[in-house]
């Protein structure tokens, strides 16, 4: 075969995500769409904000730039860069400048960039499980080993006890995914000082820096009046990760950006790093419209009724249903644990009923399963009956 043996390994252990997400759209076809309850993908279906639409047609048709579509540094577009430290600043009270950021191809983009340049072959990544499965193939890419921290299902904050015994003198950075993809918990300012202690502490020890890798795609994705802590304000030693995949419905367009505090370890070799990496794994840049676009929209909030509304409705059926479901105060995830030990009986059962889920397994988490409720709420509505159906095999 002349694909590698390292990728022939890959692709047959694919991600089972999208392979459930393939599976749900030949199931659309056999039945019907309107008979099929695909819970399996994170692709929001809230519409994208007319102020993003109207943002990019105006840089199309008005500005007076034939570099739109152009190359620009390998970091992003100055301006825009300045207007997004300016954004965050306004926000935590940080004082980040065009500098310190670095536009990316979305979080994915992001995170390859931070492991392409912190990672030697061998080089540990801690993770708190569940987590997004996507992690393993962004470290196995530059010969890293992903350490994973059994989830505590008490309430699915991470352990910080159990990440002092996990560090290693080969740890370079520990990933926290703040909302949780997939439990939709918020991890608390009282978990996330305590894991600044315990790198505190490991630094000391073992004689280098441990980044954090603040994954927050859903960071603005919160209910109740829950709020996410702003890590970087609280471990200096932060390598922020956002995108607008989510917030403003956009993951076709690839646009996010990677964020390094004043006061992180080696700053400016990082940034060289980090903007290096942006150009030789060949991402060149991120999406030149859309860092305008973005840039432009700084004010446009995300709609975080439509994701709320979908929520209460599912939360509410399942628990009355007796499902056991974690509560989420964040992204547009439910994890229910499986009336049975193996979850991918439950899952296939609950395919049995058109209702597509995903194993716990995939996010290192096995006996729970994860609905993705950013669907449409007619879709939610047109489904209970299968779950009722589902709860009535239990
Ligand atoms: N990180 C988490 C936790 C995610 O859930 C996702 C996408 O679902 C990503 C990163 C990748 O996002 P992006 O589309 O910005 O690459």
């Amino acid at each position: 075969m002349i694909i590698s043996e390292n990728m022939q390994q890959l692709v047959a252990g694919s991600s089972v995500i999208r392979k459930m997400f393939e599976e749900g759209l030949e199931m659309a076809k056999q039945f019907g769409a309107e008979n099929v309850y695909d819970f399996s993908l994170g692709n929001p279906a809230s519409p994208v904000p007319q102020a993003v639409t109207d943002a990019a047609v105006n840089i199309l048709t008005t500005e007076n730039t034939g570099m739109v579509h152009g190359y620009m540094k390998n970091a992003g577009y100055d301006d825009v860069r300045a207007k997004l430290a300016a954004h965050l600043n306004a926000q935590y009270g940080t004082d980040y400048e065009a500098g310190d950021l670095i536009m990316t191809v979305g979080a994915a983009g992001a995170m390859n960039c931070v492991f392409r340049a912190l990672l030697a072959a061998g080089d540990e990544v801690i993770v708190f499980a569940p987590f997004f499965g996507e992690y393993r193939n962004y470290v196995a890419n530059y010969g890293g080993t992903l350490k994973v921290i059994p989830a505590n299902t008490e309430d699915f904050q991470p352990d910080a006890d159990a990440l002092r015994n996990a560090i290693t003198d080969k740890t370079k950075c520990v990933i926290i995914n703040n909302p949780n993809n997939p439990t939709g918990v918020v991890y608390s300012e009282e978990t996330i000082r305590a894991i600044g202690e315990v790198l505190k502490e490991a630094e000391a020890r073992i004689g280098h820096p441990v980044f954090i890798v603040a994954d927050e795609p859903y960071r603005e994705l919160v209910y109740d009046g829950v709020t996410a802590p702003f890590i970087p304000a609280i471990i200096p030693n932060t390598i922020y990760a956002y995108s607008y995949s989510k917030s403003l419905s956009l993951p076709g367009e690839r646009i996010g950006y990677l964020a390094l505090g004043k006061d992180a370890a080696e700053h400016d070799t990082l940034i060289g790093a980090l903007t290096v990496a942006n150009r030789i794994l060949g991402y060149v840049n991120a999406p030149s419209l859309f860092q305008r676009v973005v840039a432009d929209c700084t004010d446009v909030k995300a709609d975080v009724a439509f994701y709320d509304r979908n929520r209460k409705l599912l939360y509410e059926k399942l628990t009355g249903l007796k499902f056991e479901v974690i509560k989420p105060q964040g992204a547009f995830y439910l994890f229910i644990k499986s009336p049975t030990k193996d979850e991918t009986a439950f899952v296939a059962r609950a395919k049995e009923e058109h209702i597509l889920l995903v194993p716990g397994t995939t996010f290192g988490c096995p006996g729970y399963v994860r609905l993705a409720y950013c669907v449409s709420y007619e879709m939610i509505e047109r489904s209970l009956p299968a779950f009722e159906r589902l709860a009535a095999a239990y």
